[in-house]
């Protein structure tokens, strides 16, 4: 599919402008312009089905005339690094986004800090991050939900009672309670609402997505001016997928509810069945850097929230420091076992 696009040209040098944090510059003469953003807060919809579109998009680049194709929506031209933007093709488009609020500099800050801190991770992984290229900006799909669950159940509450038993310790008899359960059959139904349930929309960033909280309360329209010199993506996860990973988080939730609801000491749920509905959904983009290690032959990711600062990553784990951490508490506890043995607390 072929696709139209632009660049922001800088009206003192002719360079292609580009997006940090609602600030566009020129990288050349150093030319700078506001981007003003008019707040959007997510618009919801009830939910239906919407596919990602599976064509590739094909992009002409206007500086160096070169062809190639991309599935995102601006982007850098591979061969002249020119920031494009082109344009959204799913049939749903996102309707806002939350604007980097961390500029690039103070991300890498962050992975830095955040990869000496892995305490497994092998020397030489902490020395080859620094080699490894710039991190890179992304706006992401992030699939949003609210919807109320009607959960039927059927489960047992568990409530403790004790009792007295005599043992012999070191040949002495002792009273010692010993705790039990009696247990009694428990069945309901829990109502629970849901808002803001997020699903990344990208498979690519799925995983890490969801370990990355954000604040809606900044989310601005889209203006295709402050994609500019950021990759962004389309969804390549439909909503009906979507919608099923969003059932699927929140079953530790409603299980959570049921067990409060059986209520007593302790708790079993033998069967319960979730009914999903009012859902409602919404897409907006979120920012993200991206930055990438190869290191022996495996490539480690890590994402920075571009609003947050949050650091979400793989981690190489180093089996010989693993192996000497585990040896020093070993030994830590037999030094502990041996002054306690002399101290004469096992006799
Ligand atoms: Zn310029
Ligand atoms: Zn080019």
């Amino acid at each position: 599919m072929k696709i139209k696009v632009k660049k922001l040209v800088c009206p003192s040098c002719g360079a292609d402008l580009r997006c940090e944090c609602e600030k566009l510059s020129c990288a050349y003469c150093g030319y700078e312009e506001q981007v003003s953003l008019q707040p959007a807060m997510p618009r919801y919809v009830p939910v239906y089905q919407v596919e990602p579109k599976s064509e590739a998009k094909e992009y002409h680049c206007i500086s160096c005339g070169a062809s190639f194709s991309t599935d995102s929506v601006a982007t850098l031209c591979p061969y002249c690094e020119t920031a494009l933007i082109g344009e959204f093709i799913n049939a749903l488009q996102p309707y806002s986004l939350i604007p980097f609020t961390m500029c690039a500099k103070e991300a890498k800050r962050r992975i830095k800090k955040h990869i000496r801190s892995l305490w497994f991770a092998p020397d030489d992984f902490i020395k080859d991050y620094r080699k490894h290229k710039e991190i890179q900006p992304y706006y992401y799909p992030l699939w949003l939900f609210n919807m109320d669950v009607s959960t039927e159940y059927k489960g047992r509450r568990g409530e403790y009672y004790y009792i007295t038993k005599t043992r012999y310790i070191n040949g002495k008899p002792a009273q010692v309670q010993e705790r039990r359960t009696r247990w009694y059959p428990a069945s309901g139904i829990v109502n629970q609402q849901f808002y803001n349930i997020s699903v990344g929309g990208y498979k690519f960033a799925s995983s890490m997505l969801r370990e990355l909280q954000f604040d809606l309360t900044s989310c601005s329209s889209v203006d295709k001016k402050c994609l500019s010199g950021i990759e962004t993506k389309e969804f390549d996860i439909g909503s009906k997928e979507a919608t099923i990973l969003a059932h699927t988080s929140l079953h530790s939730a409603i299980r959570r509810a049921i067990k409060q609801d059986i209520g007593g000491d302790t708790q079993q749920i033998i069967s319960y069945t979730p009914h999903f509905y009012n859902e409602e959904m919404s897409y907006i983009l979120v920012p993200i850097y991206h930055f990438s290690v190869k290191f022996k032959g495996k490539e480690y990711n890590y994402f920075v929230n571009g609003q947050s600062g949050d650091v979400v990553g793989e981690r190489s784990y180093s089996w010989i420091k693993i192996f000497f951490f585990v040896l020093f508490v070993l030994s830590l506890m037999g030094g502990v076992l041996y002054i306690l043995e002399r101290l004469g607390y096992f006799s």
